[in-house]
């Protein structure tokens, strides 16, 4: 899950980057509201969190902007008490809304329920030959055996079964998994693939992971 924070009060910027981030989610964070609007009409997220008090740009003129062009799904935080805030959110276009201060635990019920929403056509299970994959769970199994993940492998998994038959690129591959600040010239891509390959792929078979590299064409002209 690709997830857009708008928020500029930097402890809970920070509390919410860290509980997604450990959730495996990818996640960007913009602390004023033309940030914001810059990155949600930018870039493609799965869900936002919105803060209605914003510097530069409030929270409702980012969404009425961002609702103009695109449906991401929207949470808004709105201060206690202000019930006209929530009313104003939801007729603007908002999704949901959570009044501050808020439980983790309910915001990611919340933000998972959205991006369930918005993808009703999605299965909540990938089985690719023998490999079964859990979305909702976030489990995997080769067969009978479980395979244990961390959130990120997760995460990796999911992006790469959803779009199985399809080569992505190291920066595609970057930009869905990780977040915007991630920096392409590391081998982190390379590591978590081949810790996820000796998760899914090593004892079993058929193999599912391939590796294409550049200039080789796939399949036909398989690389030596
Ligand atoms: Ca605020």
């Amino acid at each position: 899950m690709k997830v857009l924070i708008v928020e500029d009060e930097v402890k809970t910027a920070e509390y919410l980057h860290k509980g997604l981030t450990e959730q495996g989610c990818a996640v960007d964070v913009a602390n004023d509201g033309i940030d914001g609007q810059h990155l949600a009409l930018q870039h493609d997220y799965d869900v936002i969190v919105l803060d209605v008090m914003l510097p530069g740009r409030d929270g409702f003129s980012v969404l009425r902007a961002l609702r103009e062009v695109k449906q991401t799904p929207v949470l808004m935080l709105t201060a206690r008490d202000r019930v006209e805030d929530r009313i104003k959110g939801l007729h603007d276009g908002a999704d949901d809304y959570l009044v501050k201060p808020f439980s983790f635990l309910e915001l990611l019920a919340r933000l998972q329920a959205l991006t369930r929403r918005g993808r009703t056509q999605e299965p909540t299970q990938i089985r690719l030959s023998n490999l079964q994959i859990d979305l909702i769970a976030r489990k995997a199994w080769r067969g009978a055996t479980r395979i244990d993940l961390t959130a990120k492998e997760f995460s990796l998994l999911a992006v790469l079964a959803r779009r199985q038959g399809e080569i992505l690129s190291k920066t595609a591959i970057a930009e869905l998994v990780w977040d915007m600040n991630f920096d392409s010239n590391t081998n982190v891509v390379e590591v978590a693939i081949k810790r996820l390959r000796a998760k899914i792929d090593a004892a079993f078979t058929p193999k599912l992971l391939h590796t294409i590299r550049p200039g080789c064409r796939p399949r036909r002209q398989p690389c030596r």
